[in-house]
């Protein structure tokens, strides 16, 4: 079985108080995927510009990723531009600029899709709801969102829902969708809107999975130095989705282990700027994390 990916591939510009970073890799489905390609099989559902570096791809195919679905047009990539405050908490985003997004359709080829689990990163819930009807994925399916599409999209967002089976969302999202303050009315709504489960991703504080009556959390894997959380959160759904996806069977053993594979992986996004660091890591240092990980939680 594979992963497919959809979502965002960006240039973005990221500012920090100490540094700044222009037209770095980034995008929600270039974090997922990058994350997700640890664990297993991934097909990439995207749209670049002219201008996207080369340099950039061979970083998706190093890591063998399927990019016959990464959409090539003439014009401009998607570009972010985001500051971050001293604490590294809060983005703010300066730019977004919608370039090649602007009205795109994807192409997809057949040899992707089949046999696989879809996880549908941020972007907008039109084109979710699009690729999905499009793939047809045999197995599970997963959605990100942002507050944006809350905003904006809701009636989308919301007829997404009723065809998902794994929903994410983060903590200040989850409140803003559900109009619940605490997070287990939050998910309760969610779970009521259609979505099978619901991962509630609080950042440093860790994750909280939801399944009807099954509720588990995981902590976050703290590093020593944050330097970009961009992108944290799309790493932590590729991990997940790909650690599910590289399991024959899934129970909740598997969905726990997804859980703490997905903190794994978003502990190395944070620590240096742009998507390509993911593809410095190797094996080993997720094995020495997940032992560690295990050390840090047993009680
Ligand atoms: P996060 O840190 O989880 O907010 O994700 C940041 C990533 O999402 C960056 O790499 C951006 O390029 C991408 N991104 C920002 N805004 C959007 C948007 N409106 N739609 C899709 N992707 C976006």
């Amino acid at each position: 079985m594979k992963l497919v990916v959809a979502g965002s591939a960006a240039l973005d510009t990221i500012r920090t108080p100490r540094e700044v970073h222009e037209d770095t890799l980034g995008g929600s489905s270039v974090y997922a995927s990058l994350s997700a390609s640890f664990f297993s099989r991934v097909a990439l559902i995207s749209v670049v510009g002219e201008d996207f570096p080369r340099k950039y791809l061979k970083v998706l195919r190093k890591r063998n990723i399927d990019i016959s679905g990464l959409n090539m047009l003439p014009g401009r990539t998607f570009r972010w531009e985001a500051a971050y405050d001293g604490n590294l908490e809060h983005a703010r985003t300066i730019r977004t600029e919608i370039n090649v997004f602007d009205g795109f359709t994807p192409s997809i080829p057949y040899t992707v899709g089949g046999n696989s689990n879809l996880l549908l990163a941020n972007i907008d819930p039109g084109l979710q709801n699009y690729i999905l009807k499009k793939i047809k994925p045999s197995g599970l399916v997963a959605c990100d969102t942002m507050n944006l599409w809350i905003e904006r999209d809701l009636k989308g967002l919301l007829k997404l829902l009723k065809k998902i089976d794994i929903f994410l969302i983060n903590d200040a999202e989850a409140r803003q969708l559900s109009g619940e303050k605490n997070l287990m009315d939050a998910a309760r709504y969610i779970s009521s809107k259609g979505a099978g489960m619901t991962v509630i991703k609080k950042g440093e504080h860790g994750v909280l999975f939801f399944n009807k009556g099954l509720c588990f959390t995981s902590p976050a894997y703290l590093v020593g130095k944050v330097k970009d959380p961009t992108g944290a959160g799309d790493t932590f759904a590729g991990g997940m989705m790909g650690y599910i996806t590289g399991k024959k069977k899934i129970d909740t053993g598997v969905l726990r282990r997804a859980l703490v594979h997905g903190s794994i992986m978003a502990s190395f996004a944070v620590e240096r700027f742009s998507a390509d660091s993911l593809a410095r890591i190797g094996p080993e240092d997720i094995r020495g994390r997940y032992k560690e990980f295990r050390e840090l939680t047993r009680f």
